[in-house]
């Protein structure tokens, strides 16, 4: 087949600079849509996303592009996600392409700011990959755009040839053409094939209810169609393709087959998002004797990263939750879960996630697509402990770790971090790394201007509130970026959170042990604000082992606040109780004091 006229490309762009406006213009200009059907951001479809601003899940599309040369191109534009908790899965998108549109806004902020960290990163892998970058400057309707100094500042950044920048306005479709044709003519085309049998990698899987899983993939080599039988090597799961297709956004095109070079789906009654996950190759499951085929680079299983716990408010919706957590696994091979028990919380479960922002995303599903009232415990980061017997416990949450005289040695995950700043918020934001137990690896100047901070730090310290601190730190005009680098050995202790004289083991969690006075004091001080007000006086305490750290108490709640609840107003009566049905919602009984959600997060913003 005839690879020449195809192009497989995508566009790498920070939140917020234009990346999802673009598409849909390139879309628009190419009449696969027209005018009137197009719904705002095709690309993403998720209703999630598109209020969050965020590209979750990857899809691609394919546009006919007839260039001023006479030809007709395929161009398949492949969307990637835009956060640091799905960085494999872009990588895995741009390794199924041979070029990338760099966009930058080229209005916002200060100089040295516009190209940020997870953007650069991005960027690498990309160059990593081998990918052709076309620098785009959008946003140049806008009085405030200043293409010149950015085009400057993306040649020093990034080592981008920026002397005949693209200058495009999104919002107005003014430069959509020229985009088009740089991309025909500096993108290249997929290599020819080897003739091999069937090579074809994984960039995204996702269940759908009626068709079971619907596999993304770029064929590599060979061809694939409707009743063939094809093997997921990593899964070594075998099945047979009921459907194979392409999306134009208007429409799903469903070819004969698809050969080396192009992008599509395929649909074989996979009831499982784990038999075909991201970054796997598909082969053919019969191949001829003697014939053995390696897998595509790149492939990695997705390690959870952060867990916490998840519990219904209302005991009785535990196998909802159940069949819900079911449902979402099946669509999310990086989610992670099973049953846990707590005497404080009752039937539950422990859930993983790769990041924070997973983290919030499956918990809002739950919520608004499963209809659950959940309370959700802190995270915690995955720790490993050796007992003094010599055992290795694996700890993902602050209750599995040994006692302290059971214990031989615990160590915790660590990241490398960089933040890319304006100069002048390097000195607070390095501050801010020092206390939260960083240590520096590099400081440089990108540009006079612009500093990049590198330092290796705790992941726990990541996971609180630290980002916020970094964006408030510097008015919002830092980025930063982090990757898993191993395990340190530290001197951690478990603190332990009594209410009422009762050991509340959710609220426990894991810390240095340098930090643990401070933090039990700041945790006892957030809770008494955080618990309301009982008939009773409710001591809190933070211990490590059987030792007292810090201690509060919540005072009983006096006869007046009591009386006012049952005076005459009927319908000021009524508001308070609405407000009480409300708040319970979200409570969850501990012996006899009820604990509300925002109790169980406190941990995650105390300094
Ligand atoms: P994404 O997060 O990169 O997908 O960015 P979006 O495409 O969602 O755009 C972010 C915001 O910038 C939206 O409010 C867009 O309307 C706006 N925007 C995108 N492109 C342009 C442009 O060329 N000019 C102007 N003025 N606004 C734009
Ligand atoms: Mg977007």
């Amino acid at each position: 087949s005839d690879v020449s006229n195809i192009r497989n490309f995508c566009i790498i762009a920070h939140i917020d600079h234009g990346k999802s406006t673009l598409a849909d213009r390139l879309l628009e200009f190419t009449q696969t849509v027209s005018k009137r059907d197009m719904k705002a951001q095709l690309l993403d479809s998720m209703d999630l996303e598109r209020e969050r601003g965020i590209t979750i899940k990857l899809n691609a599309a394919r546009i006919m592009y007839t260039a001023d040369d006479g030809e007709t191109y395929q161009l398949n534009l492949i969307d990637t996600p835009g956060h640091v908790d799905f960085s494999y899965e872009v990588s895995r998108s741009l390794a199924a392409c041979e070029g990338a549109l760099l966009v930058v806004d080229a209005s916002q902020g200060k100089l040295g700011t516009r190209v940020e960290a997870q953007t650069l990163a991005n960027c690498y892998l990309a160059l990593e990959n081998n990918l052709e970058i076309i620098p785009v400057l959008n946003k140049i309707d806008l009085p405030a755009a200043d293409p010149e100094r950015i085009a400057e500042e993306v040649e020093a950044t990034i080592g981008l040839d920026c002397t005949e920048p693209l200058l495009c306005s999104a919002k107005a479709g003014i430069g959509i053409k020229e985009i088009l044709e740089r991309v025909v003519k500096q993108v290249p085309p997929p290599p020819a094939p080897t003739g091999g049998p069937l090579r074809a990698l994984i960039y995204d899987s996702f269940y759908d209810e009626y068709k079971g899983v619907v596999v993304y993939f770029r064929v590599m080599d060979g061809a694939v169609k409707k009743g063939d039988k094809v093997q997921f090597m990593a899964s070594g799961a075998q099945h047979e393709v009921i459907e194979v297709g392409v999306r134009t956004p208007a429409e799903v095109v469903l070819p004969d087959g698809l050969s080396a070079g192009e992008v599509g789906y395929l649909v074989a009654g996979i009831k499982d998002v784990m038999d075909a996950r991201v970054g796997d190759t598909i082969t053919n499951a019969r191949l001829p004797d003697g014939v053995q085929v390696k897998p595509l680079p790149g492939y990695a299983e997705a390690n959870p990263m952060v867990f916490c716990g998840l519990y219904p408010v209302d005991a009785s919706d535990y196998e909802s939750l159940r069949d819900a957590l079911g449902k979402l696994k099946l669509n999310d091979a990086a989610l992670a879960y099973e049953p846990e028990t707590s005497s404080a919380m009752g039937f539950g479960f422990r859930c993983g996630f790769l990041g924070l922002l997973h983290m919030d995303v499956v918990q809002e599903r739950l919520e608004r697509e499963y209809n659950l009232d959940l309370i959700v415990t802190a995270p915690s980061v995955v720790y490993k402990a050796v007992t003094t017997k010599g055992a290795e416990i694996t700890v993902d949450s602050p209750v599995k770790l040994p006692d302290g005289d059971k214990r031989k040695s615990v160590s915790e995950p660590y990241v490398r971090l960089e933040i890319l700043t304006p100069q002048e918020y390097t000195g607070t934001l390095m501050e801010l790394c020092q206390n939260r137990r960083g240590e520096l690896k590099d400081l440089k100047f990108l540009t006079p201007t612009r500093g990049s901070i590198i330092y290796d730090m705790p992941l726990a310290e990541v996971i609180t509130d630290f980002f916020d601190q970094v964006k408030s730190r510097s008015k919002g005009y830092a980025s930063m970026e982090y990757s898993l680098t191993g395990y340190r050995e530290n001197d951690l202790v478990r603190l332990d959170i009594k209410i009422n004289g009762e050991e509340a083991g959710p609220l426990a969690s894991i810390c240095h042990r340098d930090q643990a006075h401070q933090r039990g004091k700041q945790l006892t001080e957030k809770l008494k604000q955080l618990i309301p007000r009982q008939m009773f006086r409710v001591p809190i305490q933070a211990c490590i082992g059987a030792k007292p750290v810090a201690s509060s108490s919540i005072s009983a709640m006096s006869k007046d606040v009591l009386a006012k609840c049952y005076g005459g107003d009927i319908t000021r009566k009524k508001k308070l109780l609405q407000k009480q049905a409300k708040g319970k919602k979200r409570m969850k009984a501990m012996g006899k004091v009820s604990v509300p959600q925002e109790a169980f997060m406190a941990v995650l913003s105390l300094n």
